[in-house]
């Protein structure tokens, strides 16, 4: 018996003239990903891609695991092939169907046909199919409104199938359909989710981390590479870029009044952002802000951050609840990373009661004090670049 993934398409189905892009790049991504683990046949038809191993050593197992982190695929089902024959798809539905019909008290089986040259119509081979499968499993009983199981049957140009209800996809759009953007990550919960859901959406990410040595370690820079390889699992490879801001922190402390040295803080991040992503042709950059989380975060601090943005700045997380944030990291598996007890640039440094409303002209006033484009140059000669691989 063969095993197959049949493969269902998100959005990308609606995107009308840059449909054959879409595809060819979720084709190309799926390929790529499935290539560790054997010799796959990927192709699209019917509105849906197969994916069909060539031989036993193609791990199935581990490449359910990949197409469950592939952005553009909404659902996926593990099927069975069976000759378009009667005989053929009983035969493969009780056996390929066997452990679950076993473990169900109920079940009803649906059928599509696709392949109207086939001779029975779907409700008749739903029919066959459920009596061969009464025939073989005394206990189950036919409940076509609340079955434990829904055995599906489906007829189309290739071949039949049979599988149980779809397993759900990543959904979103293929990786680097959305464009590029510069994602400001941090060693937090929040940055992550941030950007697994502009990845999300295919944009292609650039990450920027923000490091203060020697008060922040190197083990705290590899907790975001951590998190940034669960990212990768999703989005693909990507090349942190890592900058030391030691230099700007100590200036603004000894500069700045105190209440302000958070936001002028965040405004030279979005600085150095700008010419990172700019130098990158990125087209956006991206934070793990949440309005009001913290005193950084409040209407009036996120109008003085943007005032020194070039670049338009998405916040996907900007109106959701720290809950709703923890139950994505959890998705994702970046929580357990992020909750581990790291030095940030941001806390090295933070004042005892900032300032929470800060207006823009007095943190620009504030900032006279400082040598802003001298600054913002010596902090660009420390960019690193570290790879993130898929692990
Ligand atoms: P997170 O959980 O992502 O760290 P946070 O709630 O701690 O977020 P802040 O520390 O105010 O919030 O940071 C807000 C946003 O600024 C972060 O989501 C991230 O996009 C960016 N940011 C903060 N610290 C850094 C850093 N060290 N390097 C790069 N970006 C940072
Ligand atoms: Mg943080």
């Amino acid at each position: 018996m063969k095993e197959l993934f049949l493969i269902k398409l998100g959005e990308m189905v609606l995107k009308g003239q840059n449909r054959a892009a879409f595809d060819a790049l979720l084709l190309k991504t799926i390929r790529r990903r499935l290539y560790p683990l054997g010799e796959f046949d990927v192709r699209y038809a019917q509105s849906t891609v197969y994916v069909i191993p060539k031989d036993e050593s193609c791990d199935m197992d581990k490449a359910q695991e990949k197409l469950e982190k592939i952005f553009g695929i909404v659902a996926f089902t593990r099927a069975a092939a069976a000759e378009k024959e009667l005989s053929s798809i009983c035969d493969t539905a009780t056996e390929y169907l066997a452990t679950a019909l076993s473990a169900a008290k109920s079940f009803k089986v649906e059928s599509k046909r696709a392949d109207k040259s086939f001779p029975l119509t779907s409700l008749e081979l739903s029919r066959e199919v459920g009596a061969a499968i009464l025939r073989k499993f005394h206990h189950l009983k036919v409940d076509v409104h609340h079955p434990d199981l829904t055995v599906r049957a489906e007829v189309r140009d290739f071949g039949a199938y049979l599988h149980t209800d779809a397993l759900p996809g990543a959904g979103g759009m293929p990786s680097g359909t959305g464009g590029k953007a510069a994602v400001l990550i941090s060693g937090g919960i929040d940055s992550p989710v941030a950007a697994w859901m502009m990845a999300r959406r295919g944009v292609e990410l650039v990450p920027i981390h923000f490091a203060s040595p020697p008060y922040t370690s190197e083990r705290a820079e590899q907790k975001v590479v951590e998190l940034l390889e669960k990212v990768a699992a999703y989005c693909g490879p990507m090349k942190m870029r890592t900058v030391s801001i030691t230099h700007i922190q100590e200036e603004i402390l000894q500069k700045c009044p105190e209440e302000l040295f958070t936001v002028i803080m965040r405004r030279f991040m979005v600085r150095l952002s700008n010419k990172i992503a700019q130098d990158e042709d990125c087209g956006a950059l991206i934070t793990g802000e949440s309005l009001g989380q913290v005193a950084s975060q409040t209407m009036q601090a996120i109008r003085c951050t943007d005032a020194v943005a070039e670049l338009p700045v998405f916040r996907p997380l900007i109106g959701t609840d720290k809950a709703e944030i923890v139950a994505l990291a959890h998705r994702i598996g970046t929580y357990e990373i992020s909750i581990e007890p790291y030095e940030d640039c941001c806390t090295v440094f933070t004042p005892r009661h900032p300032r929470t409303k800060p207006p823009v002209f007095v943190a620009e006033k504030a900032e006279q004090a400082l040598e802003i484009d001298a600054l913002v140059a010596e902090a660009l000669e420390t960019v690193k670049i570290t790879p993130i691989r898929i692990k």
